[in-house]
């Protein structure tokens, strides 16, 4: 059997961490699934559900706070309900009134977007914002009330091939190499994916020149000056300007609220700092906000560290790589967030996957390819809207008055029936 994939040292300051290993007999017939993030753990529950055992490993040594603020729409939640996940976040997430649009410089209001009882009335599913460690712990937890899934912390697949009997992984395990033998692995191992960058001709995520700077601030510690700028309730609010977004929501049952402002990487490339340093926070991102409402520099000066993302995004997205090798998530598909839907895509892939794979029975080649045609169509419509948002909320000049325009005058039921495609999408169905 021929193996592919890299060599890997395991980060030898994780191997004294704690160490999740619920060990059980071996089962060839199992799916293995490298990554423990939302595709994987998601994947990992609908598997389940559909009767099959599971093997997840995670080169990570704890599942711990990554990440920050999500918006989590309906066409996702329709799917964690079914898994018994959204009643774990009930009480960590919010649902928020509206969605609002806002003008960055005179925070003037261009948009407001009912989305509390609508969503659940038009779309059959709540649309909730939540701490991404609040979403992580609820597939974990409910995870690890399944006897069928096995998760192995401090674990990086570095190999894999197959043959006739199936697919053979390599995982490195502490200081040692096992061998796991299944019938399918599943890359669900983000944007950096070994897995995809194994083959030859796979395509690496690329760096689109944006960086996302990702904040928080408790409720109490609001600036009164950015307190006024916020519509009466519980809101998702974006403010646009020239070249730069910003947005905020509730998050950790509303105690916290969530930024993410989006502009342009003024250091050409070089490197960014995990986290900022106040000096430059001042020269390199608040900057970009100059003309801004004082509201909004009020909040960006006291909501430090603000921590920076660079933005990664795939060209063509890409699901089944060999045979017995699928990707899901941010491995198949890493997208900008201007449509708020990379993890709702990893959601629905990996409900996606496990019903095409259970319907389907023994003839899982033409499941798999069934699948990868219906989640390419998918998943190309979504970053389409992702690519519209961002030329809507980046304009400028006559094209950010033409917006403008648009935005104050065009019913909202309008814009309403434009979500239709998105938010009422049910990802099962459509892979069955
Ligand atoms: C600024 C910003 C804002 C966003 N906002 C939203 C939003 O509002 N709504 C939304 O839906 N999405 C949003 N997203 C996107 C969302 O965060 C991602 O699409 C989603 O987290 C991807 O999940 P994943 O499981 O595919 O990958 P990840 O969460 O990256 O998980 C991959 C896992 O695989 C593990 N791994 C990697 N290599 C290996 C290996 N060799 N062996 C074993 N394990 C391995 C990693 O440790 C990790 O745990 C946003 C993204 C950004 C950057």
């Amino acid at each position: 059997m021929h193996l592919r994939g890299q060599g890997r040292r395991l980060n030898a300051a994780l191997i004294d961490l704690k160490t999740e290993r619920n060990r059980r007999v071996p089962n060839p017939d199992q799916i293995i699934i490298a990554g423990a993030g939302i595709a994987g753990l998601t994947l990992a529950l609908a598997l389940s559900k559909k009767g099959f055992a599971v093997q997840i490993f995670e080169k990570s040594a704890t599942l711990a706070e990554i990440g920050a603020g999500l918006q989590i729409s309906p066409n996702a939640t329709r799917l964690l309900d079914r898994l018994g996940v959204l009643e774990r976040l009930k009480y960590s997430s919010v649902e928020p009134e509206a969605i609002c649009l806002q003008d960055g410089a005179s925070g003037e209001r261009l948009l407001h977007f009912p989305i509390g009882n609508r969503a659940k009335e038009r779309w059959g599913a709540p649309y909730i914002v939540c701490h991404r460690a609040d979403l992580q712990d609820a597939l974990l937890n409910e995870a690890r009330s399944h006897p069928n899934i096995a998760i192995q912390l401090q674990s990086a697949v570095t190999q894999h091939g197959a043959d006739a009997a199936g697919i053979l992984v390599r995982v490195q395990y502490h200081d040692r190499i096992e061998e796991h033998r299944g019938a399918l692995l599943v890359g669900a191992d983000g944007v950096w994916s070994n897995m995809r960058t194994a083959t030859s001709d796979a395509e690496r995520a690329r760096y689109t020149g944006t960086v996302a700077w990702r904040s928080s601030i408790a409720v109490e510690h609001l600036p009164a000056s950015f307190k006024a700028l916020l519509p009466p309730g519980t809101n998702v609010v974006a403010w646009t300007g020239a070249n730069a977004h910003l947005i905020a929501y509730p998050i950790r049952s509303g105690q916290m609220i969530n930024f993410v402002a989006v502009a342009p990487d003024r250091q050409n490339g070089r490197r960014w700092d995990v986290q900022t340093n106040p000096d430059s926070l001042n020269q390199n991102f608040i900057r970009e906000f100059a003309g801004w409402h004082r509201g909004i520099h009020d909040v960006m000066l006291i909501a430090r560290p603000w921590t920076a993302w660079r933005l990664f995004e795939m060209k063509k997205c890409r699901f089944q790589i060999e045979d017995r090798l699928v990707l899901i998530g941010d491995a198949a598909h890493a997208m900008t967030p201007y449509a708020a839907q990379g993890a709702a895509m990893a959601i629905e892939d990996a409900c996606a996957l496990a019903s095409a794979l259970s319907v389907n029975g023994t003839m899982w080649p033409s499941a798999l390819e069934q699948f990868s045609k219906v989640r390419t169509k998918r998943v190309g419509a979504v970053v389409r809207r992702g690519a519209l948002n961002h030329l809507a909320y980046h304009a400028k000049g006559p094209v950010a008055v033409a917006r403008n325009i648009l935005l104050r005058n065009r019913p909202v039921e309008k814009f309403v029936k434009g979500f239709d495609w998105l938010y009422g999408y049910d990802a099962e169905k459509e892979n069955k």
